[in-house]
């Protein structure tokens, strides 16, 4: 499916009206694309959201599974003022230094801790670490990892934390329940196993973008 041009338009109108693009965000997306990172971050009205959940939810611990260049993560640690601190996870090592450099350049370094490596991994380590339950997680790695991501998230939340996953429409692919590609099965299962979940209040909004048809999942886990 061709995206309608007029999809990618409304994002910039949103952007431009709402100012959502300073300084510090556009030299992050510049240095982002010199270094070559893919770009599949969050739209820029999305990330907004995202920061104006966290303000909403007053969260001040937050965990980020998928960094990439720091883009999201601009926001979510933006959003969580000078005392919150973010914790981002990221497997490749060239994409968290170029986040390290963006956080760096916006001045919120001294609040964003980039953890390298397989996020599988790195979480399993937080869990043995003496971190404080965080307030708002939001999932945005690899999709087929969403299940695990999800049994991790329920052990590090702490009671009434807002879990949010992107990517959960998949350009309408979940749909399809015959799918074997794994990242379409990952966020089938990733989405049943929420809405079952007896602890999890829920819901997602299919959304578009320039990046065509996706959407949230949205919850409180209780
Ligand atoms: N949240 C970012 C976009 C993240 S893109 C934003 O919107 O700005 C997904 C990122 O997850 C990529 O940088 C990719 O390298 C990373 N990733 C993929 N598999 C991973 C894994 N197993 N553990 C940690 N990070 C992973
Ligand atoms: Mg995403």
């Amino acid at each position: 499916m061709t995206n309608p041009p007029e999809w990618a338009e409304f994002d910039r109108y949103v952007s431009a009206l709402f100012s959502l693009e300073d300084a510090a965000v556009r030299a992050g997306l510049d240095r982002a694309r010199r270094e070559g990172l893919p770009d599949i971050r969050v739209s820029t009205p999305h990330a907004r959201f995202l920061e104006l959940l966290v303000r909403l939810r007053g969260a001040r611990h937050i965990l980020e599974v998928g960094t990439l260049g720091g883009f999201s993560t601009t926001f979510l640690a933006r959003g969580a003022g000078p005392d919150g601190r973010v914790v981002t996870l990221e497997a490749d090592p060239h994409h968290a230094e170029v986040a390290r450099a963006n956080l760096e350049d916006a001045g919120l370094a001294d609040r964003v801790d980039v953890r390298v490596g397989d996020a599988h991994e790195t979480l399993a380590k937080l869990s043995g670490d003496d971190v404080p339950g965080f307030d708002l997680i939001f999932l945005d790695a690899e999709k087929h990892g969403y299940p695990d991501y999800l049994e991790s998230a329920l052990a590090l939340a702490s009671p009434g934390a807002l879990l949010i996953a992107d990517n959960v429409v998949w350009d309408g692919e979940v749909l399809n329940a015959d799918s074997d590609d794994p990242d379409v099965r990952g966020l089938r299962e990733f989405n049943a196993r929420v809405a079952a979940h007896p602890r999890i209040a829920a819901t997602i909004l299919q959304t578009v973008s320039d990046e065509g048809w996706d959407g949230i999942l949205l919850g409180i886990i209780e």
